[in-house]
């Protein structure tokens, strides 16, 4: 797979993550990765079972978009 944002930028750079969210291929420089808070709900894991909290890999859109 490669990066979704490069390729957009017309650089074919090969994925090394995926956007949790929207599933956007994403290399090491566009990917924002955030471990610090859990989603409610338990999707993919249940989140009150878990002693720490998971890295998440998203694209910046969809960062931005949880940050509110
Ligand atoms: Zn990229
Ligand atoms: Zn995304």
């Amino acid at each position: 797979m490669k990066c979704y944002i490069c390729a957009q930028e017309g650089k074919t750079t090969e994925a090394a993550g995926i956007c949790i969210v929207c599933g956007m291929g994403l290399c090491t420089d566009h990917m924002v990765r955030s471990d610090v808070d859990l989603w409610e709900g338990g999707y993919p894991f249940p989140a009150q079972k878990m002693k720490k909290a998971l890295p998440r890999i998203l694209c910046p859109e969809c960062h931005a978009a949880l940050q509110e």
